[in-house]
């Protein structure tokens, strides 16, 4: 239960202060309101176009943290009540973005003005109004690593030097115009430019998460059951639909791209760690993953092909995967990652965070999760007779 006696990293009492929550009913916003309310005394103003995924903080109302939590439908495009909110908190976290990649060589247009045209009052009204921001990037920012263009044989491949990603020192590297996956990369690297400048210029108090990969339960949705059939979400919703559907996993260009992958609630510590410490957090920009964690998008299919199997009681098909060319998956334009190992250097040293849950444990709660949430749905969506 919240206690009003939590210490910050330096051992003073730790004040309750009103956050302004930005995408507060999203997968990262549904957890971080989750460890608000259960372990402090802030209070959340939490925006969003919906609130499905927060729904159980918000009812009934005789929850104990009730009155500090409280929902704004607002669509930050075009609504004047923003900047009242954000004068009414001490601190913004700004979360809201469109965020899956199937968007980003689909709708450039709408990917680069969620990411940087309407996040710009949100930065505006902070610096004018002397308030703390706390702003959602991507480890996208860093697009490829220098080793992706040596020749694949080559040693120095091997050396942290050519894939190790620091944030005060790796280059941003995108591929050309014509692929438009870049377009969320590019408009979150310009927001995070124009928060610095800010910072630097006008003395706006700021801190840029870079998450790599969170996963956990709540991401996304599952294409037919929460979202739109057509729907293409994030990796980790994709395998989980395809494993409840039993139809084999698609390896997009066969699956060769390597991600770090963080459990969700070890991420949010380190995000409540920046909320409670401005000090050691203000001015600065935090990789937030975990560097233990590293598969190729095949490995990661196998492990959650496998893990499936167990939290199902289901046996595994024959063929669990299957290779798709990426110009079929998400059309013209797409380009990717080829690996994201974040360096933890600064967020050790000012934090003291360290990720703890190995990829085989957070793959068995988040699939476990799943596996509850929609596996009955499923069938009966299975069984129901097509129309006619
Ligand atoms: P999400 O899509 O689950 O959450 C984003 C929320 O923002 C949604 O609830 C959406 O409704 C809301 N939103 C979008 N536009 C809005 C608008 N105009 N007005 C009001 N609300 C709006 O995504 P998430 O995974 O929770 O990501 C949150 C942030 O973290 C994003 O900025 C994303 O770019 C960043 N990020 C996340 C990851 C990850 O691993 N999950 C990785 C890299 C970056
Ligand atoms: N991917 C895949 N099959 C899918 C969905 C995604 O092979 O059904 C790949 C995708 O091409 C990328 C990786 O999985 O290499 C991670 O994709 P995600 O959507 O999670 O976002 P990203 O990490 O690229 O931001």
């Amino acid at each position: 239960m919240a206690s009003a006696a939590r210490l910050d990293l330096d051992g003073n009492a730790i004040k309750p202060m009103t956050i302004c929550m930005i995408g507060a009913g999203g997968f990262i916003g549904s957890h971080l309101c989750e460890k608000l309310m259960a372990e402090t005394m802030h209070k959340v103003l939490a925006v969003d176009v919906y609130n499905d995924k927060i729904r159980h903080l918000l009812e009934p109302a005789a929850h104990p943290w009730s009155d500090r939590i409280q929902f704004h439908r607002i669509n930050i495009k075009h609504d004047s009540r923003l900047e009242g909110l954000i004068k009414m908190a001490d601190l913004t976290v700004n979360l809201a973005a469109i965020c899956t990649p199937a968007d980003y060589n689909t709708r450039p247009l709408d990917t680069i003005y969620s990411n940087f045209i309407d996040a710009l009052p949100v930065v505006k009204y902070c610096s004018e109004n002397n308030k703390r921001l706390i702003h959602f990037s991507t480890c996208e920012v860093y697009g490829k690593t220098i080793g992706s263009f040596l020749p694949k044989d080559s040693p120095l491949r091997q050396d942290p030097a050519y894939y190790l990603l620091k944030e005060d020192a790796s280059p941003c590297i995108f591929g050309s115009i014509e692929k438009q996956r870049w377009s969320y990369a590019c408009a979150k690297q310009l927001i995070e430019r124009l928060i610095y400048a800010e910072g630097a210029e006008n003395g706006l108090e700021f801190t840029i998460v870079r998450p790599f990969n969170w996963i956990g339960p709540r991401m996304d949705f599952i294409p037919g059951i929460d979202g739109p059939s057509e729907g293409v979400p994030r990796v980790l919703a994709c395998f989980s639909n395809n494993l409840l559907r039993r139809e084999p996993l698609k390896l997009v260009d066969g699956g060769q791209s390597q991600r770090t992958f963080v459990y969700i609630k070890d991420a949010i510590e380190a995000v409540l760690l920046m909320i409670d410490n401005p000090g050691r957090a203000n001015g600065h920009i935090f990789n937030v993953g975990n560097p233990n964690n590293e598969a190729t998008v095949k490995q990661l299919a196998e492990m959650m092909t496998e893990v499936y199997a167990k939290v199902s009681g289901e046996p595994s098909l024959e063929v669990p995967t299957v290779d798709v060319s990426s110009k079929e998956f998400y059309g013209e334009g797409y380009d990717d990652s080829d690996k994201r190992i974040p360096d933890m250097t600064i967020i050790n040293k000012q934090l003291g965070w360290n990720p703890k849950t190995s990829l085989w444990d957070l793959l068995e709660s988040t699939l476990t999760y799943q596996h509850r949430t929609y596996a009955e749905a499923i069938k009966q969506a299975i069984a129901k007779p097509v129309a006619s």
